[in-house]
């Protein structure tokens, strides 16, 4: 079976490695990436404000099992099992019998103006930010828009690095109110530490070169502003006719199957599996690695006649976000990952942080070597099966 995976993220790379590794030879695996070197997403806002962050290279990553492509999917054609791969090398078309989408996603701005902002989504937004927070003249307003846990990490990491700017963050809700009060304090006491001016319960309806129009009438200058107020799929799927939600990502059932092309998976941020709640699993590190593992499981399992598989079955546990870089919060969660108990906040935050950073990328690795390593807390179960539990507490 020729099975293609269109992009080498957390996700893509975990499906490819695992499914090479526990095939028996029986599957020839294709990954498909626009760049040589792996991106540690996490890490894009350290990138914006030029902290040194490592690019692995995705060969040595993946190993020799797996087939790389470098380019860009840029057409797919499901019912033909065909996709035109665009690249250094020209375009070539790549045959598959069964493609697995793992895209991830990429900043979107639902308000007039988005060519006046700048994002961390991507790591060519990334880098565009950093000259960008460079060129920004002392005592300048920079605003993050969005109050989720990339616009915290976000905003925390821009106040550190230019502590002689107004930097502000405005969000939708209450600040840090996804967290439980220990976590909800710390993060409101740590970004006005940094100074931060948190600007809760405010939606921005439009963006200008130098200001944000918010919804109530009001409006905050702002000399740099970084959206980070939501995230969608590419068009890729989309563009396939492949059935998809509103953000882009494509509609599974709870084994990752495309609820309009079976030969078709979708993981990670690109596949929208119904979660036990009736809604989606969330953008993050622990849906997209069992989300990839889970497919290439189903697929292997075809391959070897081992029967169809079943759902997926996640159970959420934690929650870790950096507040630039000596700040953090450890939330713990229920297994429908709802804020719940008693927030890690101080060293212990700080330091299993950095275990996620690091072992969001030496899991990848492990899975090569061992494959199957890649374990995850289970809901249904109620236990914790943990070898390498990889996105846990990310
Ligand atoms: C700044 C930031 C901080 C974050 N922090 C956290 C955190 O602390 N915890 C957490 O759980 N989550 C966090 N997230 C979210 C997390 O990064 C994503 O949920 C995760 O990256 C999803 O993994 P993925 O493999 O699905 O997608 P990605 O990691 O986005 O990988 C997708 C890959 O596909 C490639 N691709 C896209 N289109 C194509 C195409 N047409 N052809 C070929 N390749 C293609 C992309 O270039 C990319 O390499 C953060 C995100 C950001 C931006």
């Amino acid at each position: 079976m020729r099975v293609l995976v269109v992009g080498a993220g957390y996700a893509g790379t975990t499906a490819a490695v695992r499914l090479a590794g526990r095939s028996g030879g029986r599957v020839e695996v294709t990954l498909v990436n626009p760049r040589a070197g792996f991106v540690n997403r996490l890490r894009l806002h350290q990138i914006a404000v030029g902290r040194p962050v490592a690019a692995p290279s995705l060969r040595e990553l993946v190993g020799t099992g797996v087939t790389l492509v470098e380019g860009e999917v840029v057409a797919l054609d499901p019912d033909a099992g065909r996709a035109t791969v665009s690249g250094p090398d020209g375009v070539q078309d790549v045959a598959f019998d069964r493609v697995v989408l793992a895209t991830g996603s990429t900043t979107t701005v639902p308000v007039p103006g988005a060519e006046h902002v700048h994002a961390v989504g991507d790591l060519e937004s990334a880098r565009r930010l950093r000259p960008a927070l460079a060129a920004v003249s002392a005592g300048a307003d920079i605003t993050v828009v969005g109050g989720g846990f990339t616009g915290l990490e976000t905003v925390a990491e821009l106040a550190e690095a230019r502590p002689d700017a107004r930097v502000r963050l405005v969000a939708a809700g209450e600040v840090g109110g996804w967290f439980t009060p220990r976590g909800r304090d710390h993060v409101q006491r740590t970004l006005a530490r940094l100074g931060v001016e948190a600007v809760g319960d405010t939606r921005v309806r439009a963006v200008t070169p130098d200001r944000l129009l918010l919804d109530d009438g009001g409006e905050v200058p702002s000399a740099l502003t970084v959206w980070c107020g939501g995230f969608a799929a590419p068009l890729l799927a989309r563009a396939a006719g492949i059935a998809v939600d509103d953000r882009g990502a494509g509609r599974t059932d709870a084994s990752m199957r495309s609820l309009s092309h079976p030969a078709v998976m979708a993981v990670g941020d690109a596949g929208h599996a119904p979660a036990p709640d009736g809604g989606r699993y969330s953008m993050s590190c622990q849906y997209a690695f069992p989300s990839a593992a889970h497919a290439a499981d189903l697929i292997r399992a075809e391959v070897l006649g081992l029967g169809s598989g079943g759902g997926l079955d996640l159970g959420f546990t934690a929650r870790c976000v950096s507040l630039g870089s000596r700040h953090g919060v450890l939330q713990p969660t229920d297994k429908a990952d709802v804020a719940q108990g008693r927030a890690v906040i101080g060293s212990g935050a700080v330091a299993a942080k950095w275990v996620q950073v690091r072992g969001v990328v030496a899991a990848i690795g492990l899975e090569r070597r061992l494959p199957g390593a890649v374990r995850w807390p289970h809901a249904a179960r109620g236990r914790r099966d943990a070898a390498a539990v990889a996105g846990s507490g990310t």
